[in-house]
């Protein structure tokens, strides 16, 4: 006979159970990896410029190479005419030296040739007048300058951005486009970055199907496992979908075996206070396992603990509830902060917010009230919260039309309408109107 599960009693706060999951959480080795592949990874070692950026002068603007002293009192009324040598574009050196009244024509990005020092761009040239209807810049042979050039004009320095041998990115920085184009533009193709986590998913549960399965009477689609794997990604990890496991000892162990390669494994459903669940007996007998209430709404049962796997490590296991909003929820508060440090990043909180309650926002029982709300703009240039329709722990919907958690504290019964909550924004990027 499998022992009957004991609830606990006492009600963790959210910020003590998180503490206890990132206690027994690490982050990773490093890892080679494909600079195209590193997004959102963290840099493992100081990064160094192997040459100076850019790595010769060139210049910023479209127009001539000229010698400044040849423009001396150059006007409108009185340019300074140069004859054009050559033509320099990007990514070609200029073979020959600019000498007293020439100029060569140069685009943005091409080497300063050899005896220029200033840069006249087309706008202070008179080629435009030069040109007749049709003629091409090639038979221009000379060029008016119709203001005086000062030297070092339009000219990209050497090493202005970056000199070789110093650190342009720290250990523990953050890949994101522009410190990926920094690291493109040393000619880096490969970085050392803290290894992503794979996280396993599972889903728990004998009335679920997998979406694509045909409708049957009384079973449910999965949402868990594929929402808390696009979470993972998000989060900046790799899922492994491990699908459903069936309410059975066997079916269960044999997942969690499966799991037991990942980094982290997350698995939904049967860890609800109360009545016996085969979940939780499995649970206990693949590893350690404590199953906590969390002082929240929705979101209340959790469970946590870690696997003994065969090669040795302790793969950290967040057992979240079934009903899909928690699911959701205590992932976004529990598992987004355990991938961030096994990412080697620190936790942090999302950005928070004052937003006006549109609507009171109740509180039925001293939890944590985590609402899903709309955030807006109002026209009176203050955030304003208003909540995405019925707040049951199943209703998918009121997440998903969500861009935020509205809180109401635990020892608050109701914040009123009209008053400020915060806001944890999980979404800049919605609502879109
Ligand atoms: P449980 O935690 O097993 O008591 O499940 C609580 C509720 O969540 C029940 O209504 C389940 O049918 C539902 N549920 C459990 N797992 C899933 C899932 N993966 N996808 C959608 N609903 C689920
Ligand atoms: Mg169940």
């Amino acid at each position: 006979m499998p022992q009957r599960f004991v609830p606990p009693t006492e009600m963790l706060p959210v910020e003590e159970a998180l503490a206890r999951i990132l206690d027994l959480c690490e982050g990773l080795p490093p890892e080679r990896q494909a600079l195209e592949e590193a997004h959102g990874q963290i840099l493992a070692e100081d990064v160094q410029a192997p040459f100076d950026i850019p790595p010769l002068d060139n210049t910023a603007m479209d127009g001539y190479a000229v010698r400044a002293a040849d423009t001396a009192g150059a006007s409108e009324a009185e340019v300074a005419r140069l004859s054009v040598v050559g033509e320099l574009a990007a990514g070609y050196l200029f073979e020959g030296i600019v000498g007293a009244g020439e100029a060569v024509r140069i685009m943005t990005g091409a080497p300063i040739p050899e005896g220029a020092d200033s840069i006249v761009p087309f706008e202070e040239s008179d080629e435009e007048g030069l040109r007749a209807p049709g003629q091409t810049h090639e038979a221009i042979r000379s060029v008016g300058v119709m203001k005086e050039a000062k030297p070092g004009a339009n000219i990209r320095r050497r090493g202005e951005d970056v000199r070789a041998g110093e650190t342009i990115l720290q250990k523990g920085t953050l890949l994101r486009g522009a410190q990926i184009a920094v690291l493109a533009s040393m000619g880096t193709s490969a970085v050392t970055v803290i290894r992503r986590p794979r996280v396993a998913v599972l889903s728990t549960g004998d009335e679920l199907l997998q979406p694509g399965q045909p409708p049957a009477p009384g079973k449910i689609y999965d949402s868990n496992a594929p929402g808390l794997a696009a979470l993972v990604e998000e989060y900046g990890g790799i899922a492994l979908r491990l699908g459903i496991a069936k309410d059975t000892v066997d079916a269960l162990t044999a997942k969690i075996q499966e799991a037991l390669s990942a980094d982290l494994v997350v698995t939904s459903a049967g860890v609800s206070r109360g009545d016996f669940d085969v979940v939780k007996e499995v649970l206990a007998r693949e590893g350690t396992i404590d199953f906590w209430t969390v002082r929240m709404k929705p979101g209340k049962p959790l469970a946590f603990g870690t696997f003994a796997a065969p090669d040795g490590r302790r793969v950290p296991h967040i057992g979240l509830p079934g009903n899909p909003v928690s699911s959701l929820l205590a992932f976004e508060l529990f598992g987004r902060p355990v991938i961030h440090k096994m990412l080697g990043r620190t936790p942090k909180a999302r950005p928070l917010l004052q937003a006006v309650a549109d609507e009171a926002i109740v509180n039925t029982d001293g939890r944590r009230v985590y609402a899903r709300a709309t955030v807006r703009m109002g026209e009176d240039s203050r955030w304003h919260a208003r909540l995405t329709g019925p707040q049951g722990s199943g209703v998918l919907t009121s997440m998903a039309r969500a861009n935020g958690l509205a809180i109401c504290p635990e020892d608050r019964s109701q914040i009123d309408p009209g008053e400020d909550t915060t806001v944890i924004m999980l979404d800049w990027d919605q609502p879109l109107d």
